[in-house]
């Protein structure tokens, strides 16, 4: 079967055919031990292909604020499975090394599991108070514990953060992990990982999310939310759902600054309409690092760049007319630093954004993160 760029491609054989030669989704896909056929397959299945990029300009060279960040848990870490891994001392300075001034720890969507189990990590604030370049988010694990149906743990992890929201321990709570699924499932059998997500599925409307909500919105702090609006092996779209639910919720809790994950997971057009309906809401932004399996858990998750490490054009359109709303954060997990370092990460983060005017470097980088959660960190060249 010709698949329509096929075609193309062999009648532009005399070119050389760039854009199938030179293109990094069948390089990538061939070392996962795909066949031409095959690809052409599974490009069709990809919803991050076909994207136009942004001109490369240049990369951007200043400080960073990292607001999202899951190493915490690790730096302190003694049991065996750990014993490698860099110290908390260590993973600041690595941080600092890279050029980022500030970073914020939070825990994960699936963070919960740890406490389910008993085994509760060390917390993002406990970490936060040994480094003065370090803040913390309250967990929010309470969603997924009511969500799973641990109501005791659920209100023990309620009221305690609860409590340390109300001391200012944190900057207010996340990553909220409120519709997460097992994106492992969408990576294609022949590069899948051993590794599954956990699933939460919490109803928009649980109550432990509105008790957050009120409370942050008395103290007037951040609750950084992570919602899946798709999952397409199940052919699930619920965007006009999470849509609402934003447009309720910062009409209802006009003080909190809400953070959605990851661009919100949602097409640029879609956060536009959410960001022209509501002046409190920021995102979350990352970069797709160039992994097989990433690309393929964000694929249907309108991730803002693909194998290419350059930004898409309706990417940038947004970015440029909301520069104001967007904030970079890595969201590293040590576990990934056995193929890609954070330094590496934040390399990539740089040239991902080099299309960008550097004055919108700055903002979505740097300014945005610090006027937001306040940290009134000065701007220094890195
Ligand atoms: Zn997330």
């Amino acid at each position: 079967m010709l698949t329509r760029r096929l075609v193309y491609c062999l009648l532009s054989l005399f070119l050389m055919c760039p854009a199938v030669m030179a293109d990094q989704f069948s390089m990538m896909a061939s070392e996962k031990g795909f066949s031409p056929a095959e690809i052409e397959i599974l490009r069709t299945t990809s919803k991050l292909e076909g994207f136009s990029e942004l001109e490369y300009k240049q990369r951007y060279q200043g400080p960073i604020i990292d607001v999202l960040d899951h190493t915490h848990r690790y730096g302190f870490e003694t049991n065996e499975r750990h014993e490698n891994l860099p110290t908390g001392k260590e993973l600041v300075e690595i941080r600092k090394t890279a050029g980022v001034k500030h970073t914020i720890m939070a825990n994960r969507p699936n963070s919960y599991k740890a406490i389910k189990k008993r085994n509760a990590p060390e917390d993002p604030i406990t970490f936060a108070s040994h480094f003065e370049s370090v803040s913390a988010l309250c967990p929010a694990d309470f969603i997924a514990l009511a969500a799973k149906g641990y109501m005791e743990l659920a209100k023990q992890d309620f009221n305690s953060n609860k409590n340390k929201l109300e001391k200012g321990l944190c900057l207010g709570f996340g990553e909220a992990g409120v519709i997460h699924y097992n994106k492992s499932l969408k990576v294609p059998a022949k590069g899948k990982s051993v590794r599954q997500q956990g699933e939460i599925l919490s109803h928009l409307d649980n109550s432990y999310i509105i008790d957050m909500l009120k409370i942050a919105n008395k103290y007037k702090k951040v609750v950084h939310i992570h919602i899946e609006p798709n999952f397409s092996p199940r052919g699930v779209n619920r965007e006009d759902e999470v849509v609402k639910f934003y447009k309720n919720s910062c009409a209802t809790y006009k003080n909190v600054k809400f953070v959605l994950s990851h661009n919100a997971m949602l097409p640029p057009k879609i956060l536009g309409e959410i960001f022209n309906y509501c002046k409190n809401v920021f995102t979350q932004f990352k970069i797709m690092h160039g992994g097989w399996g990433m690309y393929w858990k964000f694929h249907d998750l309108n991730i803002i760049n693909d194998f290419d490490l350059k930004l898409h054009k309706r990417w940038a359109h947004i970015i440029k007319s909301h520069s104001d709303r967007f904030m970079f954060g890595a969201d590293f997990k040590i576990r990934r630093s056995k193929r890609i370092s954070y330094e590496e990460t934040i390399r990539r983060a740089r040239e991902v954004i080099a299309g960008l005017d550097p004055d919108i470097q700055r903002e979505i980088m740097f300014d945005n993160a610090n006027r937001i959660y306040d940290l009134r960190i000065n701007w220094q060249p890195h």
